[in-house]
């Protein structure tokens, strides 16, 4: 294994076939190694953040506030409040005297302004160390104005950033069971870990339209806190990113008895499985659902599989390297890829587990590397040595590839393109066609062998 990784980050890198398969993963990141995961913190803070309806308030020091702004893209067809940053801003002297009045008056006052339907206020590093009691505060300008205010515990130093999306559930867990139920379908679900960063909740509940299923709530992309407060009356619970809202599922089938499927709207197989599951699941409530759902796939995949194919002669052969959040994306974009012809050598992500990285492990090729909570030195590191042609991967991961003069494809919180869906599909292979064959590479020295030996002899010669 080469020297780039650390030797306490060697049992979080398995290469296929080389050794039996064993990865640490899930465990805090190692300091020093700059990890390109998130803190707990931003963990909830991705998650809550599209519920566009919700103030928003960081209670910390205004640091932990910037990257907020369109931290994704989550659309919202109505509401924009979600969209605003807001922090307490917290300074030298309330850390020593506590901030806990400054919180206070804030949410008074933002409440005043902006009357949300509720307000979520994120617990930070200082928070947890000074000791501020934003339960109590939380439950005072509750009872005095009237709307839920759920306090997120998600100090940013308390674990990994699976750590964050378990206090984004449990706060949102306090929600759910407070609404009205009536009036919902007996064919329900709720799309739980989409977060409509492109408007691809959008094209997954037009397929439900379709297939004749209702959607009680978007959990939480285009989310809306009514919607949330009522959620526990749908019949069956979506679970997509896996990591991010499985909490909640779990607490909802626990508590309610709403049972949970996990699905993923990414690629062509898994779209049309998920679809499938959940006629599946209706029949015996409605047994035309399922020629209804097979129409519904046939006509996507007539239209898709020519464009597919047509793309497909330019990109068979290319190799991929991918770095995402969780790894349920992983799985499905293995299977995207080889319907392009195109071979996935690197994968990771931020927050997998055991199972899914043994998952990951059974379903790519011998040689591939599978790395757990990487670092930008080992994703250049393996980019170098598997040669590959395309990285996908989120904001932090784009320098890395250009740098190193290879493609990128944005599929993470920042992307505005929708990549869900059977079109999602198709604008995804077009992403990809495009950034693979832009001309601008052969340009870069590792791909002409003469620009490669002028820039040695430039080096030489000083
Ligand atoms: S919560 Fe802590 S780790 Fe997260 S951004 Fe704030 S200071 Fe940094």
């Amino acid at each position: 294994m080469n020297q780039t990784i650390l030797d306490e980050r060697k049992s979080q890198v398995h290469r296929i076939g080389e050794e039996p398969f064993a990865m640490a993963c899930n465990r805090p990141s190692l300091a020093g190694a700059v990890s390109q995961r998130a803190c707990v913190f931003c963990g909830s803070r991705v998650v809550l953040y599209p519920i566009a309806d919700a103030l928003h308030l960081v209670h910390g020091p205004i640091g932990c506030a910037t990257y907020t702004w369109d931290i994704r893209g989550a659309i919202s067809s109505g509401p924009q409040l979600h969209r605003l940053s807001f922090s307490t801003d917290l300074q030298e002297m309330d850390v020593i005297f506590g901030g806990e009045k400054k919180l206070e008056a804030s949410l008074r006052e933002l409440i005043q302004l902006h009357s949300p339907k509720a307000a979520f206020v994120y617990s930070t590093c200082i928070v947890g160390l000074i000791g501020d009691d934003m339960e109590a505060v939380c439950r005072r300008v509750s009872a005095d104005t009237g709307i839920p205010v759920l306090p997120v515990m998600s100090e940013g130093f308390k674990g990994n950033k699976r750590e964050g999306y378990t206090a984004a559930c449990k706060a949102m867990f306090r929600l759910v069971g407070t609404g009205d139920t009536a009036g919902i379908s007996p064919m329900s679900v709720n799309i739980l870990g989409d977060f409509n960063l492109a408007g691809e909740t959008w094209i997954v509940r037009e397929y439900f339209r379709k297939m004749g299923v209702e959607v009680v709530a978007n959990v939480t992309g285009d989310g809306r806190v009514d919607d949330i407060r009522r959620c526990h009356g749908a019949a069956l619970n979506l679970v997509q990113c896996s990591g991010a809202t499985m909490e909640l599922a779990k607490m909802m089938q626990e508590k309610y008895g709403t049972p949970f499927h996990r699905v993923s709207y990414l690629g062509v197989e898994d779209m049309a499985e998920s679809l499938y599951k959940v006629a599946d699941f209706f029949a015996g409530h409605d047994p035309s659902i399922k020629s209804r759902t097979v129409e519904l796939v046939r006509a996507e995949l007539s239209d898709l599989m020519p464009k597919l194919a047509e793309l497909r002669t330019d990109l068979e052969g290319k190799k991929v390297a991918m770095y995402v959040g969780g790894s349920f994306k992983a799985f499905s974009l293995i299977k995207a890829f080889r319907h392009l012809g195109m071979r996935v050598v690197v994968v990771g992500s931020q927050t997998g587990t055991e199972e899914d990285y043994k998952e990951l492990a059974e379903i790519s090729d011998p040689g591939t590397i599978i790395v757990d909570d990487a670092n930008p030195l080992e994703l250049a590191q393996f980019i170098k040595e598997k040669d590959v042609d395309v990285f996908v991967g989120g904001v932090k991961e784009r320098p890395i590839a250009y740098k190193l003069g290879v493609g990128f494809c944005d599929h993470n919180h920042e992307r505005k393109i929708a990549l869900e869906g059977f079109v999602g599909m198709y604008n995804f292979a077009r992403e990809i066609h495009a950034s693979v064959m832009s001309p601008v590479w052969r340009f870069m020295p590792r791909r002409s062998p003469a620009r490669a030996a002028c820039a040695a002899k430039e080096a030489v010669n000083g």
